[in-house]
């Protein structure tokens, strides 16, 4: 076992967005910072849709970017088609959402993360979390240990990560990568509440098999709007998005088949996102609808970035019957999977555990942020990564926390409803939330 000899003042685990939030804010508060992380290839990658921002979510971006975070200029950066959306409506009720170039994206935030003084990347699994008493003081990859005064966790789907697809199980925090078993066992010792939340993703879909003369047409706005308040430019070629529907034979493919589903085979007990249903799902819950909007959504700009994302058809089919149903929609009769849909179940911690600053109270100078907290969405960890971040750097210099009210920020409103109510279902921003959403805008 390899121990780097340095204490770190922070140690964040997991380069998703909220690790990659948590551990630059860190680092350009001037912390000595350690982000351990399975590996730089998928630093900030977006595990499901292409996009930033939206109700709710395009609040969280803007706040984030005000407060110095990198999600909205690397949004900007990366963007290929943006829209206000709400835009009909009152400025409070507007969100701003970019589809985003789904390598590009990543790509920046990597660079952004690989540049930044202060910070060090390590690539590895963290396994076992170090203590001191009722204090963290590091964590046990598979052949190192580090060790640091503070540590923020921000595992994502990773803790006990289980996919199901059909009948198939795999232990994955995403598909093709790594469960982390061990790290969640090391939180349970320390009698820590776990629950188990899931959710999933549609197919990704070639684009050269599908006939886009039969879908509809959904372009951006012609003015794109750029989220952050800073110096950033929107940089890529703007594309449009394209919108198909499912039909009766679609949910009659789907209805035949409810019993291979996981979601309804019964093999998933994890709570899932109501607002990001499975097209299982949206057919039983709306048996009177006789159609569903699909979104098909590019994964990038270039001609050859194949992959497009069908927003709205979210399942745990079998590959064989998701194809199937695919093909009946019109325009998509064609159409070839390159990477089929899937949900995953994974552990999350309950949230009321946690203070205002995001650490736990039971363990002292340990923090929790993003996915792993019961919420879902880039935007929701990205707030508090950056939360966990900025009061982990706090606590080691032994100053004031820093807590945002819900009448200051949708991210205080975020906070204070996981950790005073805690999540029954995984937690996603909307303006509803926000009793003072009458002067709480973008
Ligand atoms: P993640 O983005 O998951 O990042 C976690 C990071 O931690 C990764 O880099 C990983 O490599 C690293 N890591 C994990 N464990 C370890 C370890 N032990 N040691 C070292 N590194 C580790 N959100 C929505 O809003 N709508 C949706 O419809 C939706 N669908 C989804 C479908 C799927 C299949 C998945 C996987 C996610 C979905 N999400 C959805 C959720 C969205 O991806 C997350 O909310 C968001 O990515 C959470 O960010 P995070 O930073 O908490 O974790």
């Amino acid at each position: 076992m390899k121990t780097d000899p340095k204490i770190h003042d922070v140690l964040v685990i997991g380069g998703g967005h909220a690790g990659c939030e948590a551990a630059l804010a860190a680092a350009r508060m001037g912390a000595e910072t350690v982000l351990v992380t399975l590996s730089r290839d998928t630093i900030a990658q977006m595990s499901c849709n292409p996009a930033i921002g939206g109700i709710g979510k395009g609040h969280l971006v803007k706040e984030i970017d005000a407060l110095g975070g990198e999600m909205g200029k690397v949004a900007d950066a990366t963007g290929i088609q943006f829209r206000v959306l709400n835009a009909s409506r009152g400025a409070a009720t507007r969100g701003s959402r970019c589809q985003s170039d789904f390598m590009a994206y990543k790509t920046v935030m990597r660079q952004i993360l690989e540049s930044q003084s202060g910070l060090k990347i390590v690539e590895g699994l963290a396994e076992e979390l170090l203590f001191q008493g009722n204090q963290v003081i590091g964590l046990r990859t598979e052949n190192e240990e580090h060790f640091a005064q503070t540590v923020i966790i921000t595992t994502g789907t990773f803790l006990n990560g289980l996919i199901h697809r059909g009948k198939e199980r795999v232990d994955a925090g995403r598909v093709e990568e790594p469960s982390a078993k061990k790290l969640s066992l090391s939180l349970a010792n320390q009698s820590l509440k776990l629950g188990r939340m899931k959710t999933g993703t549609p197919a990704r879909l070639d684009k050269r098999s599908i006939d886009w003369s039969q879908l509809g047409l959904q372009p951006g706005d012609e003015q794109p709007k750029k989220f952050s308040f800073w110096d950033s430019e929107i940089l890529l070629p703007q594309v449009p998005c394209h919108i198909a529907y499912t039909n009766e034979r679609t949910h009659q493919i789907i209805k035949n088949n409810l019993g291979k589903s996981a979601l309804y085979g019964g093999e998933i007990t994890g709570i899932g996102p109501r607002y990001c249903p499975s097209i299982e799902d949206k057919i039983v819950k709306f048996a009177d609808k006789n159609r569903h909007q699909v979104f098909m959504e590019p994964m990038g700009y270039a001609e050859d970035s194949l992959m497009i994302y069908p927003n709205g058809l979210s399942t745990s089919l079998p590959t064989d019957v998701q194809l199937e149903f695919l093909r009946s929609i019109d325009g998509l009769e064609k159409v070839e999977i390159i990477e089929p849909g899937y949900a995953i179940e994974y552990d999350m911690l309950d949230p009321t555990q946690l203070k205002a600053t995001l650490e736990l109270k039971a363990v002292k100078n340990l923090y929790l942020a993003g996915q792993i907290n019961g919420t879902t969405g880039y935007e929701e960890a990205a707030a508090q990564g950056l939360m966990a971040g900025i009061n982990a750097v706090l606590k080691v210099r032994k100053k004031e926390p820093f807590i945002l009210q819900r009448n200051e920020a949708y991210i205080g409103v975020m906070i204070d409803d996981l950790i005073t109510r805690g999540v029954i279902e995984p937690y996603r921003m909307f303006t509803s939330r926000a009793e003072y959403r009458l002067h709480l805008r973008e």
